[in-house]
């Protein structure tokens, strides 16, 4: 069962249209400070299980100025969901702005919203706790964010990173819940050893990318299609570092049996490009790639003859850049 119960993305709020790419550093949760402990309040339009909005009022409006990435909360049959509503890496329009910058742009934070209700339900309180604590443990796996980048609302106006609100402070401390005790759980849930299999043949890579020209990062170890591999971190762009047996090392996402991890970034180029062609694993000379086209990014060469480009492909073809 994923953690992600339902996707409605709030495509018509002027958040989702600005559509400003990031890379996610941390977490802020929030609870709306609201007595209204459904989804469909600010989520729209119904799936056929959050309900309908009749009051026109739900966040997917382009008259909104706020969005976040998620939301938990009660669908229509009263039951506790996850439903995310922005893709996770472009900025939201969350937490505002402090003193020192804001946790939407700088660094940029995923961001969540628990529906509140009148405060005083203690067992609807802990499932929303305990359904934050399963998504913030999925999107410190999948980004590689660390536990102690968990933050909220009130963490992030004390830092200087938000505007000057309580949540989810206001409600959590009625029941003796606090942001130290959560991020304990997030660790805790973090901890546990994962286990995946491959779903074909890779290898486990001496650093954090591909070694094309064979002048850099070593081959560990081939690993075969169904072998399991323990999983240890996400670089939170399409690789992860796992331990087969006594070996550590670096393989792509893509070869893991799971889609909780990172995939290679996607971009349009900005300009015409000069790129290297890669044919079967040799260089063969010298293309421009042109302004406008969207390339996948496999990885960017840390060490090696080609340090600093990136090995991008195109289609079919691979290059570096
Ligand atoms: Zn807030």
């Amino acid at each position: 069962m994923s953690v992600i119960d339902g996707k409605i993305l709030l495509t018509k709020n002027p958040c989702y249209g600005a559509y400003q790419k990031m890379i996610p550093k941390g977490i802020v949760v929030h609870s709306t400070g609201a007595n209204n402990p459904y989804i469909k309040r600010y989520v729209q339009p119904d799936d056929g299980i959050i309900g309908k909005n009749i009051y026109g009022n739900d966040w997917n409006n382009p008259n909104e100025d706020i969005c976040v990435h998620g939301f938990i909360g009660k669908d229509k049959f009263d039951r506790v969901k996850f439903y995310q509503t922005l893709p996770f890496d472009i900025c939201c329009w969350g937490v505002g702005g402090g003193r020192n910058g804001s946790y939407n742009y700088d660094p940029a934070y995923i961001q969540f919203e628990m529906c509140e209700d009148d405060l005083r339900d203690k067992s609807y309180c802990k499932t929303c706790y305990d359904k934050a604590v399963e998504v913030c443990a999925y999107l410190c796996r999948k980004y590689g964010i660390s536990a102690d980048n968990i933050v909220s609302h009130r963490e992030a106006y004390l830092k200087g990173y938000g505007s000057d609100h309580w949540d989810p402070t206001n409600w959590w401390d009625k029941f003796g819940y606090t942001m130290s005790g959560f991020r304990k759980a997030v660790k805790k849930k973090l901890r546990k050893t994962v286990k995946y299999k491959l779903r074909e043949n890779g290898a486990l890579y001496e650093y954090g990318y591909k070694d094309v020209l064979g002048d850099s990062s070593k081959v560990l170890k081939s690993l075969k299609k169904g072998s399991a591999v323990t999983w240890l971190k996400d670089d939170s762009c399409g690789w992860s570092k796992v331990k087969s047996g006594s070996a550590e090392g670096w393989i792509m996402n893509s070869h893991i049996e799971t889609d909780k991890l990172s995939s290679f970034p996607e971009e349009v180029l900005r300009s015409d490009t000069r790129a290297v062609r890669i044919k079967d694993k040799k260089a063969a000379g010298e293309e421009i790639i042109k302004k406008g086209v969207r390339i996948t990014v496999i990885c960017q060469m840390e060490r090696g003859r080609y340090i600093g480009k990136r090995y991008i492909a195109v289609g079919g073809k691979r290059y570096y850049i």
